[in-house]
Order: C-alpha cells, then sequence, then structure tokens
C-alpha cells in the first residue's frame, strides 16, 4: 500500500469554499505557487496526495535515492537568506537530506497551514458561466478557484507494470518511486530488481550489500557516469555562498538551468587521442556533465559514437565477467535515454552473488509464487523491486478528470500526445496552469529553477489579471499549434528524440510517441516566455477587464531577464539556428 494511505488522519471535507487558486501537489512546484500566490495577496488551497511536502522526494525512499544534481544548485534560488542559511552535506544530497529542506521552506515560509495533505484530487472541472474551476477530492472536498494549478510533477505517476501472475507472487513487491516509509530490510532475501533506469541505478549497489542474491532484469542496457559523491566542505560550501547569485545567474543562461563547465568545440574536429583525453578527464570530474565534453554530442550521430564506444569501453574495463560486460553495454545514442549518474553500479556486477538477466528479446513471462520467469526459467525471488519509472509528463494528468470548456475533457484533447502553448497552458481550458507541463524544458533543465522561472510567471500573469480585472486566459488554438510544431520541430534537431525513451512516452506501451519536454534551451524558452510576458500575453486570449490599455507589469519574472549568451547556450543555439524559435 502507497504510504501515504496507511494513517490518514480525520478532517471534514471543505465544501463550497471558493479560492483564487487551487494548488494541486505539494512538490517544490506546488509548495513554491503557494509562497508567490500568498506574497502577492491570493487566497489559496494545495492539495496533496501524499501526507507531506517535498514530492519527488517524499514518495521516492528507495536505498541510495539522491539528486544527480548538484546540491549547492537543486535547490530553490529565489530566497538569498535561505541559501546562505542551507548547508549541503553532499555533493549530491541524499533523499533524506533533500525531504529535511523541503520541510524546512515550509517551515519557514509558513506554508504548510494551506495545504491539505493525503488528499487526492480527483476532479477539475471548468465552470463556464462562473468562470471558474470547481475541484473535487478522493476526502469529499468540493471547492471552487478562479484559477487551477497543476502543480503535480513529470515524474510523480508511478508506471506498475501489469506483469502477469502478480498477484501470484508471495512476497513483497516494492515500486521505487511509492517506497514504505518505515525502509525495507533486504538482509539474507533473494531480491529480484526490474529495471535500470536511473532510480534502480541509485538502488542496485545498496540493495546489493544486503542481499543474499540479487537479480537484475534488465530490458535496455544503460549509460551511466560516476557521481563521485563526497562530503562537502565548509571552505567550498562559503566559496559558494560568497557569490551564490552569480553562479545562479550562470545557471540561468545555460541550456540546462544548471552550471557546468561545457566544451564548446566539435568532438568530430578532435583527433582520436584527444577525444580520450577529453572524455577521460570528464569521467573523471564525473555526473551529467559528462555530456558536456564537446557541443555536438547530441546533435551529430558520428560524434555520439564516439562518447558512447568510450563508455562502452569503461564498462568493459570495470565489469569483470565478459558476458555480463556486454550485456551492460548500451547500443544506442549516448544520452538519449536520461543519462544515469551511479556509485558503483557497474562494480556491483562483479559480486558473486549478482546476476543480470536480459530480458530484451525475450520479456518477463510471469510472476510466480516463488519468483520471475523468463524464457522458461524460473528465478527464485524473496521480494521484487520494480525500478519501472513513471508515467512521464502527463501520468498525473490522466490520473485526474480535467474538463474544459464545452465538456471537453483533457484526456479527450491529449489522446494523441500533449498540446499547450509554452508548456503552461493549453486552449480550451481557461486559467489552467500546468507547471513545468509538456513543452517547456521541464525535465530537460535542472527542474527547480524550470519550476522556478513557471510560477515567477504565471504568478506574474494572475497578478496583471487582477490588475486588468481579467476573468480568464487561455491561449490562442493558432499559437498553440505553431509552439507544438516549433517543440516538435526543434526535437528532430537532436539526437534524443530517435530512442525509446520516456520522453517520447514510450516506456509505456500505448502511450503516443511525443517528445514531450522543450529541447531548445533554457534561455531560448525563457526570452520567448518574456517577450511573450511583455507583448501583453501574446499568444493568449483574456476575457474581460480593461485589456487593450495596460501593459503587464513584470514583478517576480524580472529576474528571469537572463542575456542569451551565445557561448554557453551551445545545444539551444543549434537547434534553434536550424529551426527558428516561433
Ligand atoms: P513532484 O515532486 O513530483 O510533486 C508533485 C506532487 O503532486 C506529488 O507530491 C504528488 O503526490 C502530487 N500529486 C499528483 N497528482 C495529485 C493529485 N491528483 N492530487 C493531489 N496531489 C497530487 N530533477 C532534477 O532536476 N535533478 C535531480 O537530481 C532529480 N532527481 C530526481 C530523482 C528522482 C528519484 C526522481 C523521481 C526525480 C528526480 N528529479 C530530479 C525530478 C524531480 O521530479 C523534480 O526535480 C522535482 O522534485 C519535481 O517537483 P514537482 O513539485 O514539480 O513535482
Ligand atoms: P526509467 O528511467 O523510466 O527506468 C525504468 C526502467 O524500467 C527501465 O530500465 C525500463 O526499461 C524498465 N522497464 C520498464 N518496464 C519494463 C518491463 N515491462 N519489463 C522490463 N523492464 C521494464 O525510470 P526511473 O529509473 O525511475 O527514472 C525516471 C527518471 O526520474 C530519470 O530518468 C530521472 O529523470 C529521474 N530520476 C533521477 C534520479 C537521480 O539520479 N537523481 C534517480 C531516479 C530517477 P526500458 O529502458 O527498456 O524502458
Amino acid at each position: 500500500m502507497p504510504p501515504a494511505m496507511q494513517d490518514q488522519p480525520q478532517r471534514a471535507p471543505e465544501a463550497g469554499a471558493a479560492f483564487d487558486a487551487i494548488i494541486v501537489g505539494a512538490g517544490f512546484a506546488g509548495m513554491y505557487m503557494l509562497h508567490r500566490l500568498r506574497g502577492l495577496g491570493f487566497t489559496a488551497r494545495v492539495y496533496e496526495a501524499g501526507g507531506g511536502v517535498g514530492g519527488t522526494w517524499y514518495w521516492n525512499r528507495y536505498p541510495g535515492a539522491r539528486c544527480d544534481v548538484e546540491s549547492m544548485q537543486y535547490s530553490f534560488s529565489f530566497s538569498e537568506e535561505l541559501d546562505q542559511q542551507w548547508d549541503w552535506s553532499e555533493k549530491y544530497a541524499p533523499q533524506a537530506e533533500i525531504l529535511s529542506y523541503a520541510n524546512h521552506v515550509a517551515d519557514r515560509f509558513d506554508l504548510r497551514r494551506h495545504i491539505l495533505f493525503d488528499t487526492r484530487v480527483t476532479a477539475a472541472t471548468f465552470d463556464e458561466a462562473a468562470k471558474c474551476w470547481r475541484i473535487e477530492t478522493d476526502r469529499g472536498d468540493n471547492v471552487s478557484a478562479k484559477f487551477c494549478i497543476m502543480a503535480v510533477g513529470c515524474l510523480s505517476a508511478a508506471n506498475h507494470v501489469p506483469f502477469e501472475g502478480r498477484a501470484d507472487f508471495q512476497g513483497p513487491i516494492y515500486h521505487t518511486g511509492e517506497w514504505p516509509h518505515e525502509g525495507v530490510d533486504f538482509t539474507g532475501l533473494r531480491v529480484g530488481v526490474i529495471g535500470t533506469g536511473s532510480s534502480a541505478i541509485q538502488s542496485i549497489p545498496i540493495i546489493a550489500q544486503q542481499a543474499s542474491a540479487l537479480t537484475v532484469f534488465q530490458r535496455t542496457a544503460t549509460y551511466t557516469v560516476p557521481a563521485w559523491n563526497e562530503k562537502l566542505t565548509p571552505e567550498y560550501r562559503n566559496a559558494i555562498k560568497a557569490d551564490y547569485p552569480a553562479l545562479r545567474a550562470k545557471a540561468r543562461a545555460r541550456p540546462t538551468g544548471f552550471y557546468f563547465p561545457f566544451n564548446m568545440k566539435p568532438a568530430l574536429e578532435a583527433t582520436p587521442e584527444q577525444r580520450t583525453r577529453q572524455y577521460e578527464e570528464a569521467w573523471q570530474r564525473g555526473g551529467l556533465p559528462f555530456l558536456g565534453a564537446y557541443g555536438d554530442l547530441l546533435f551529430e550521430k558520428a560524434a555520439n559514437d564516439t562518447i558512447a564506444e568510450f563508455a562502452r569501453d569503461k564498462i568493459r574495463s570495470i565489469v569483470k565477467d565478459p558476458t555480463t560486460a556486454e550485456l551492460l553495454c548500451p547500443h544506442n545514442v549516448f544520452g538519449c535515454k536520461r543519462l544515469c549518474v551511479d556509485t558503483g553500479y557497474f562494480e556491483t556486477y562483479n559480486l558473486p552473488h549478482v546476476k543480470l538477466v536480459d530480458v530484451s528479446k525475450t520479456p518477463i513471462e510471469r510472476f510466480t509464487a516463488g519468483g520471475i520467469e523468463v524464457n522458461g526459467t524460473e528465478y527464485p525471488l524473496d521480494a521484487i523491486v520494480c525500478a519501472t519509472g513513471f508515467a512521464a509528463m502527463t501520468g498525473s494528468f490522466d490520473r485526474i478528470a480535467i474538463t474544459g470548456r464545452d465538456g471537453r475533457t483533457l484526456a479527450e484533447k491529449w489522446r494523441a500526445g500533449p498540446r499547450a502553448y509554452l508548456g503552461v497552458a493549453t486552449a480550451g481550458f481557461p486559467n489552467l496552469f500546468t507547471i513545468t507541463g509538456p513543452g517547456s524544458p521541464s525535465v530537460l533543465a535542472s527542474m527547480i529553477q524550470a519550476i522556478e522561472q513557471h510560477v515567477d510567471w504565471m504568478a506574474d500573469c494572475m497578478a496583471h489579471m487582477r490588475d486588468i480585472g481579467a476573468a480568464t486566459i487561455e491561449p490562442l488554438q493558432a499559437d498553440e499549434d505553431d509552439w507544438v510544431e516549433h517543440v516538435n520541430e526543434v526535437s528532430k534537431v537532436s539526437l534524443r528524440s530517435t530512442c525509446n525513451s520516456w520522453y517520447v512516452g514510450a516506456n509505456i506501451p500505448g502511450r503516443p510517441r511525443v517528445f514531450m519536454p522543450y529541447i531548445g534551451g533554457f534561455p531560448v524558452y525563457v526570452q520567448k516566455c518574456n517577450e511573450v510576458m511583455t507583448n501583453g500575453f501574446e499568444g493568449f486570449v483574456m476575457e474581460g477587464g480593461d485589456i487593450g490599455n495596460e501593459m503587464p507589469r513584470v514583478r517576480l519574472t524580472e529576474r528571469w531577464r537572463v542575456p542569451l549568451d551565445i557561448e554557453v547556450i551551445s545545444p539551444a543555439a543549434v537547434a534553434a539556428r536550424r529551426v527558428p524559435v516561433v
């Protein structure tokens, strides 16, 4: 049972209350939205399915869970005091510490009194006559609000694969994204892990330390780069804190929304020896910045082949059994699926009690009472860990009945793939905002930065509507269509669109294949959002109010006026040069 369902505190349902905004979700997005709206004098109610704040970091408590964007950057940037006072203990903070941080933010900014936990929003319906959203929850709440803000998370709807015989298995089955709060002790157990994405890669080395036998079921081999995680010294933290705003500003100007040394030069112009040296240096620095070894790695297949081969050689040099090493070698585009960052992942396969089972050609047939069957062989297990990921980007939207104008549902509108203008709003659904929605950089950027930029923009938009007395805002269909096409066109420039990743919904059978995040780069996207605002919310239609005269007052969005520095926006610049930003 998911942890939040265990001990729901009793409370009376809220009936008939009206708010300026309902916010769905109390991860970093919902928390920051609440903070900003309250600061602007709006009334807001947050509903959160979990029993506490933190979203991802509330749910994903599997062993080894931690961020893979460096902690000093994977954090809110809106409060200089918060930045100065919070001390991250490690280069990549563990889940518990990030959750403490979320709780600290909730306390510090007094957020909890407007959040109702253990409450899942089940329906959101736009009332055209009253021009408001009517929201229902699984706790019987029935409230209304002018704005409905979806802060439901891009990676929050766990993918529970309907394996045949699932109910037959006699032991416990866990999903990494819904991990029991009390933790799991695998000591002496025979454990099976399904999946080799980021969650599996973080948890496998730790589970292997406890389990008597570990069997990993791998469908697609994964590229992963060592984290070289370490404790942060006070000197290091102080050096960053001495000019934190400068680091934050540099981060915003990067395509990924976080700062790391980036080499603009093309791999294909270097000699093989130079490339090997460069890759080795980048490998020794570790983490996601490994992809910044050259500027063309995600754009030119021949360049990508060079880094992919380097990574395969690393696997072969670490994993002692040649058959296992070859199975662990990915043959798709390097960085096409989300790159993983690990601590001791490949080394784990050198342990005598760890076995790798290839399920790429012969899929998992069924769960049995005592294990998992593949290709006629039963692997005996006491516990199964499904590290099978998420219905990414749109999964949490699918789980709410969202109805806009003319009774049209979002599920219907997004059946062939999500359609949203700038990823913040979708035509036919007035006053519905989607934080890090499909069509925005979201999961391709450091997500807290992406969240903050969206929230600031949305809050400014709502304040402007109040200034002019506007009742509703929604995208114009034509502008939305242009944006969706632009997102799609830019994605084709990148090799990232070429494999069966969750970016394109291909991790789950039956989902439409659409490249969902915007790959043109964070600064290019931010500039577009800023232009839309300063041009009076170009591409949107507002109803009611004195629309003609008053240009929007830029309040919170001001801090996102980052100069486009061509030197540091390389991949975005490449994409934007070939496919103009609409
Ligand atoms: P979430 O944190 O997912 O929060 C959404 C919340 O909405 C959840 O609490 C959920 O319960 C709630 N919710 C959803 N539907 C409903 C509903 N119908 N009713 C009520 N509540 C609802 N990103 C990075 O940039 N760097 C990283 O290092 C990184 N590491 C990650 C590690 C893991 C294990 C995972 C899964 C993701 C990671 N991410 C990382 C992405 C991460 O999701 C974001 O960084 C960020 O935490 C998202 O915040 P959010 O508030 O948008 O969404
Ligand atoms: P994921 O990357 O989608 O990985 C899921 C894994 O399960 C894949 O290996 C997938 O194989 C496998 N799988 C799914 N269905 C299967 C089936 N029916 N049979 C066999 N295997 C199956 O999910 P995730 O690891 O939870 O990560 C999701 C995202 O969350 C990451 O990409 C990242 O953005 C974020 N995250 C970050 C960190 C971090 O380091 N900070 C940690 C965890 C998660 P295929 O590849 O073949 O589909």
